[in-house]
C-alpha cells in the first residue's frame, strides 16, 4: 500500500506513521527524520537544510524531492510505503505523482489527521525529545517558531487536502484522542481490516 500521511505539525504524524506502517508492513519514511539525521551527521544535505529547519521554513523543493526519490528507489519501498512529512507543497505532490507513474505505480490514499490549532500549539510547545539522556526542546518547537510553522502549513501544505480530494484519494480522520484510538480510526479509514484483525489477535495474545 502507498500512503501519504497529511496533517499539521503536532498532529501526531510521526507517532502514527510508525505504528500504522508497522501494521501495514511497509516502511515509514519521514522527511523530517531524514533531515534531522543529516543535520546531526553533519552531511552536506544536513548543512543545506539546517537553516531552513531552524527557522521553521520548508527546505527547498529541489533538495527535498531529490532526497525522497532516492529513498523511494530503495528496495524496501518498492512494494509500498507510508510517507510522513512529504509532500508538503503542491509542487512536491506533482513530482511524487510523476515519479511513481514512471515506476508504474500510484498512491492508494492520502490520510489526513485533523486537529484544531489551539490543541496543536499546546502539544508542540510542551513537546520534548531525549538527546544523549537529556530532555530538550527541538529548536523549531520554540513558541515563535511553532506559530511560523503553522502559518507555513496553512499557506503551503493545507492546499494538498483539496489536491488529494480532487484526485479521489483523500480520507480525513479526527486525530484528537488516545493514540491507540487514533490508530484504530486510521487503519479503519485505510480499509486495513487484516491489520485490525492482527491487532485484535495481538491484544488477545498479550492478555
Ligand atoms: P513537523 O513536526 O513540523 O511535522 P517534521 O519533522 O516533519 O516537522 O519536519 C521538520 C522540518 O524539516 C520542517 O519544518 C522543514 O524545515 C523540514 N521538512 C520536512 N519535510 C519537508 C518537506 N517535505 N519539504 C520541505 N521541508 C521539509
Amino acid at each position: 500500500m502507498r500512503v501519504v500521511l497529511l496533517g499539521p505539525p503536532g498532529a501526531g504524524k510521526g507517532t502514527q506513521a510508525q505504528v500504522i506502517a508497522g501494521r501495514l508492513g511497509v516502511p515509514a519514511i519521514s522527511t523530517g527524520d531524514i533531515f534531522r539525521a543529516n543535520v546531526s551527521g553533519q552531511t552536506e544535505l544536513g548543512q543545506q537544510a539546517k537553516a531552513y529547519m531552524d527557522a521553521g521554513d520548508l527546505v527547498p523543493d529541489e533538495i527535498t524531492v531529490a532526497m525522497v526519490s532516492d529513498r523511494l528507489a530503495e528496495p524496501d519501498a518498492k512494494a509500498g510505503f507510508l510517507l510522513d512529512g512529504f509532500p508538503r507543497t503542491i509542487a512536491q505532490a506533482d513530482q511524487l505523482r510523476d515519479s511513481l507513474a514512471e515506476m508504474g505505480h500510484a498512491l492508494d490514499c492520502c490520510l489526513e489527521l485533523v486537529v484544531d490549532e489551539d490543541e496543536l500549539v499546546r502539544r508542540l510547545s510542551g513537546r520534548r525529545m531525549l538527546v544523549d539522556g537529556v530532555w530538550v526542546q527541538r529548536e523549531d518547537d520554540k513558541p515563535e517558531t511553532v506559530r511560523h510553522r503553522l502559518e507555513v502549513y496553512r499557506e503551503q501544505t493545507a492546499p494538498l487536502s483539496g489536491f488529494y480530494e480532487r484526485a479521489g484519494l483523500l480520507t480525513r480522520i479526527d486525530a484528537i484522542g488516545e493514540i491507540d484510538e487514533v490508530t484504530r480510526r486510521a487503519l479503519e479509514a485505510l480499509g486495513a481490516d487484516h491489520a485490525l484483525a492482527q491487532d485484535a489477535a495481538g491484544d488477545r495474545a498479550e492478555d
